[in-house]
């Protein structure tokens, strides 16, 4: 398929998910270090497996950078077992902070206020940071307009658009960034929907909103930000692993025809 054909195609992906589902409020959190400790833990793990170890380090009081650099690593390692690989993930969490610690004074408003790239470049440098989990922080944590690729999302292409097995992360995060950035501002417009999504119920992968959710962010940020919450939506809800269940996913009208 052309170029400007899927670009067009996730268009109009974007506009049938988000009249079905309307704004889904990812990420859910409360502040931009719990995004960023929630992008760590939710590696090859469900999200609920996620909220568990999330709920543990808020109850003990550590969920914060300085809560994460007074813990010991086999505390952590107790309150976030259920996200599976905790020795890892405990690991690159604090040798995140100690990063954080040494290069920006343990300010994440520092840090995050770097330009997009450089600060791509250097979170991508970093233990336990592949290109998702950089680009989650970058989005949800910093507000930078990059577009989190997934597993879903490259599921969801291979199934409607006979994506090649061998195509990059990066060469997806193209396509959905242009894609998608001549529809940012009808997203920043579609405020006023939001009353009547909120009162239909939580539909797709959609959150209540929260603190992180409704931060201030360019209508670029915001509509990559919804497209990946929609993805997610169809991911779990129908485009599964083992089975595509296309009845009443609102992606069914555009399989393509075989
Ligand atoms: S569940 Fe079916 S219709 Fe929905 S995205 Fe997957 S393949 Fe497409």
């Amino acid at each position: 398929m052309a170029l400007d054909q899927e670009k067009l195609q996730i268009r109009t992906y974007y506009r049938a998910l988000f009249r079905a589902w309307g704004p889904q409020h990812w990420w859910p959190a409360q502040s931009r270090f719990e995004v960023i400790v929630g992008a760590f833990l939710t590696q090859n793990t469900a999200w609920t497996n996620v909220e568990k170890a999330l709920a543990n380090l808020r109850a003990a009081h550590v969920l914060t950078v300085s809560g994460i650099r007074g813990i010991s690593l086999e505390e952590l390692e107790r309150l976030i077992r259920s996200a599976g690989y905790f020795r890892q993930k405990a690991k690159h969490l604090k040798l995140f902070v100690e990063f954080l610690d040494q290069q920006y004074k343990g300010s994440l408003t520092k840090l995050l206020a770097r330009r997009t790239e450089k600060l791509r470049e250097e979170l991508l440098s970093l233990h336990g940071i592949g290109p998702e989990t950089a680009d989650s922080i970058l989005l949800y944590a910093g507000n930078h307009p990059v577009f989190v690729v997934d597993a879903y999302t490259r599921r969801i292409l291979g199934r409607h658009m006979a994506l090649s097995e061998n195509t990059t992360y990066e060469e997806i995060r193209k396509l959905f960034e242009e894609a998608l950035t001549p529809i940012a501002h009808s997203v920043a417009d579609s405020d006023g929907d939001e009353r009547h999504h909120l009162e239909a119920g939580l539909r797709g992968a959609a959150h209540p909103p929260s603190a992180m959710s409704t931060a201030k962010r360019t209508a670029l940020a915001q509509v990559y930000n919804e497209m990946h919450g929609l993805i997610v939506g169809v991911g779990k809800n129908y485009c599964r692993k083992s089975q595509a269940r296309c009845d009443g996913c609102p992606l069914q009208k555009f399989l393509p025809r075989v």
